[in-house]
């Protein structure tokens, strides 16, 4: 069996006439945790780069059907003018030529009915793309919230997390109703894109920590997490703590969803 060929879409540094490297270029990356994550079940990551016009150019739509399934990755903030809003403050503008990228690249997946995983910004990107809205900024407009991102501890700010009954994540995780995640995101879903379930939520703030595309019936999987499972262990932790919600079943639920993975033996 071939293995399965994942898509990353890129966070972009865009042209900066002061940076010593690559003067003025526009630069597109990942964050390693993220592709060793994938790669960790004998996945193949690949990053997505954005396309140029031209008439023989690749597209978007080439990428999504020469890949088995799509991961967004975290990063800079959604645009508030990618849901129809203005930033409240200028900080909080997001990027919206990365939006753009993102939304065109999600909608060739869901076009072909090919999976998509969404991590942090990619659950909120994946809301925003289906006609969702965000918290610009979750302490300033959900007065009383936990924190859900604390820059001196980073990934290893915690908190709760209830998984909805009857739920993706219920079957994944049978028999476990409250558990633990990372938390690095002050922005949050606020009304929920055309066909999204809510999957998880922190209990303390009823802040959404996952949702899933209901298919009704189709074979589209789409799902997100506001959480960064590349940053928790695979199945076994040993560098957190041992309550924290293995990153494993998930990530092979997802590659299961793109009808390649078989899972390695050891
Ligand atoms: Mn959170």
């Amino acid at each position: 069996m071939t293995k399965p060929r994942i898509g990353i879409s890129s966070c972009f540094f865009h042209a900066d006439p002061t940076r010593p490297i690559f003067k003025g270029k526009t630069l597109l990356y990942l964050v390693e945790p993220l592709a060793h994550w994938i790669q960790s079940e004998g996945a193949i990551a690949y990053l997505i780069p954005s396309v140029s016009e031209g008439p023989h150019a690749a597209s978007l739509a080439d990428f999504a059907a020469d890949l088995d399934g799509l991961v967004l990755q975290g990063g800079a903030d959604v645009s508030p003018r990618s849901y129809g809003e203005e930033p409240l403050k200028p900080e909080w503008n997001g990027d919206f030529v990365r939006d753009q990228y993102e939304i065109a690249l999600f909608k060739e997946f869901l076009k072909l009915k090919k999976p998509v995983l969404g991590v942090c910004r990619g659950a909120q990107l994946i809301n925003v793309a289906l006609g969702g809205t965000l918290y610009q900024d979750i302490p300033t407009q959900v007065p009383g919230a936990v924190a859900h991102r604390n820059w001196e501890i980073y990934d290893q700010n915690f908190h709760d997390l209830e998984i909805q009954a009857r739920s993706r994540l219920a079957t994944l995780f049978p028999g476990v109703k409250k558990t633990r995640v990372n938390s690095v995101h002050h922005q949050a879903l606020r009304r929920l894109g055309q066909g999204l379930l809510v999957e998880a939520v922190c209990p303390s703030d009823q802040t959404i920590e996952a949702v899933r595309l209901d298919a009704d019936g189709a074979d589209s999987y789409v799902y997100g997490v506001q959480w960064h499972p590349e940053f928790q262990a695979p199945d076994r932790s040993e560098t957190t703590p041992s309550s924290l919600l293995p990153a494993g079943p998930l990530l092979r639920d997802f590659l299961g969803a793109t009808g390649k993975f078989k899972r390695k033996s050891r």
